[in-house]
């Protein structure tokens, strides 16, 4: 592990840039500065803008072939420097190592999936004469990039989410600006090194580093960016929506995920998905577990196993294999994190386990007793804590889980079959496991949400309908 700071630089339009100013990215478990990283001027936005719409127009008619070759590249060059990116992860963010080698995998999963995706573009044939006035006509549709598309990323997968957007938007022929979060801006600069490694042409891919309110409101507002693809707080995703005016947007916003267990379920099996999807990343996880409802019969069975198994859990040095908690992503959040616990204590909460601070970690905690209308189960704590709530039945566990503003994702644990289905058609989310928890998802599954928690979905193939437009095409035969 390298202990030196670094300098880094961004890429605009092929060009590894330095700026006048820069900020500090620190790793989080002992507040030691490791790189400075250029903060990017509004004129840096505007330079990245101008290069990406003229590399888009220059690039109209690249190939599919040629696109898919790319990723594919790209795909292995991660592969072949994998461990160098887990330890970016893993450095400048909250993850243990173990956690940042599962990002790296994901995120060469992404990558090559797009590749694969970029092939399935296509469109289809219309049956114009349904229609009087469709008669002797023929037609069809075809799907073409949006042009030059904004994507804005968040902290706790700082590969991975990058990815989510810079792949599809490749795949499908676009050029695309990233603009990553401030807390982990260098995992998104390793992937842009391995585009420019892999032929990609100049311009189709800037990753400029800087302050989210100063050039992210340039790239949200431009007129030449065709799409914004935000992924991160709903309170930020509100203001980008308000400024973007008319373009696309794509949210991949918060949640505060809940998991049912009813009485005939596999309790064990039901407190290890709630472990890890709670406590993974500190809890720093958008589809984590956040309020658990448990049928009466199997409560106290489940909350003394759940405060068991969490009891285990190894807080610590994120670097050392053995750890299964890291820090929070910085002090300030952990301290959000306590205020909000003391404030539940103060409204009648029990701490069963955990709410402890110690610089940036804050240690698993389990909440019983938490007022449904606390802030801690309206809002999204998005730190390692869990509520957990006794309930009668399977409809008053559907009624509280759906008691909030958001609807990323649910889990439910059942062998019943009409239990499962009834909480498919009930709960309001953009997705449900069915013997696992909220902390599910893989790459090439649609994934979002509803209510404040998103507009859109992603997972390769809806990013790709989301970063294409539609174009109809009628031959009139006479
Ligand atoms: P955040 O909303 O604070 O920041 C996200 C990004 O927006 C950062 O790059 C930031 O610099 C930028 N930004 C901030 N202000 C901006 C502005 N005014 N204009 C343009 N850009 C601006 O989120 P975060 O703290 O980095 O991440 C945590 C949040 O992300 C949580 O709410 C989490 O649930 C959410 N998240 C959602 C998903 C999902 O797929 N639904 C996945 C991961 C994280």
């Amino acid at each position: 592990m390298q202990l030196q700071v670094k300098q880094e630089k961004m890429l605009i339009a092929g060009q590894w840039i330095a700026a006048e100013q820069t900020f500090d990215v620190f790793d989080p478990q002992d507040n030691r500065l490791i790189a400075k990283v250029p903060l990017a001027t509004e004129n840096d936005m505007l330079m990245a803008i101008e290069k990406a719409d003229e590399a888009y127009l220059n690039n109209k008619y690249w190939p599919t072939y040629a696109r898919m070759a790319v990723l594919q590249r790209v795909a292995s060059y991660i592969e072949e420097n994998k461990e160098r990116y887990a330890e970016t992860i893993a450095l400048e963010g909250s993850k243990t190592i173990q956690e940042a080698r599962g990002e790296v995998k994901r995120a060469i999963q992404t990558i090559k999936i797009s590749a694969e995706e970029a092939r399935r573009i296509n469109g289809e044939t219309i049956n114009f004469d349904q229609s009087e006035s469709g008669e002797n006509r023929v037609g069809y549709y075809y799907r073409f990039p949006v042009g030059v598309i904004g994507a804005i990323t968040p902290f706790n997968d700082p590969l991975n989410l990058v990815a989510h957007k810079v792949g599809p938007a490749i795949a499908s022929g676009n050029a695309v600006i990233v603009k990553p979060a401030s807390d982990t801006p260098l995992s998104a600069l390793l992937l842009a090194e391995a585009f420019t490694k892999s032929g990609l042409p100049a311009g189709m891919l800037s990753v400029v580093t800087g302050s989210g309110r100063d050039v992210g409101d340039v790239l949200v507002t431009h007129p030449s960016i065709t799409m914004i693809t935000f992924t991160g707080g709903v309170d930020v995703g509100k203001k980008i929506a308000h400024k973007a005016g008319i373009k696309k947007v794509g949210m991949e916003l918060g949640s505060n995920s809940p998991v049912i267990v009813l009485k005939d379920a596999d309790v064990e099996k039901a407190v290890a998905s709630c472990v890890s999807g709670a406590f993974t990343v500190a809890g720093q996880n958008c589809i984590g577990v956040q309020r658990v409802y448990v049928e009466k019969e199997v409560y106290d069975q489940f909350l003394e196993l759940y405060k068991h198994r969490t009891s285990e859990l190894h807080l610590g040095d994120k670097m050392d294999p053995l750890t299964d908690i890291g820090p929070m992503i910085n002090e300030r959040e952990a301290k959000r994190v306590e205020a909000w616990v003391n404030q539940a204590v103060v409204e009648g909460a029990k701490i069963q386990i955990g709410g402890k601070k110690e610089r940036a970690f804050y240690y698993p905690t389990i909440l019983t007793d938490v007022p449904s209308n606390a802030v801690i189960a309206q809002e999204e704590i998005f730190g390692p804590v869990v509520l957990v709530y006794s309930v009668e039945d399977v409809h008053q566990a559907i009624d509280q889980s759906n008691a909030v503003d958001y609807g990323l994702q649910a889990g439910i644990f059942t062998k019943d079959l009409e239990n499962a289905f009834l909480t498919i058609q009930e709960l309001e989310v953009g997705g449900i496991m069915v013997n696992d928890s909220s902390d599910y998802r893989i790459d090439a599954m649609p994934f979002g949400g509803v209510k404040q928690s998103g507009l859109g979905r992603e997972g390769i193939k809806s990013s790709i309908e989301a970063m294409t437009e539609l174009k109809v095409v009628s031959f009139k035969l006479n």
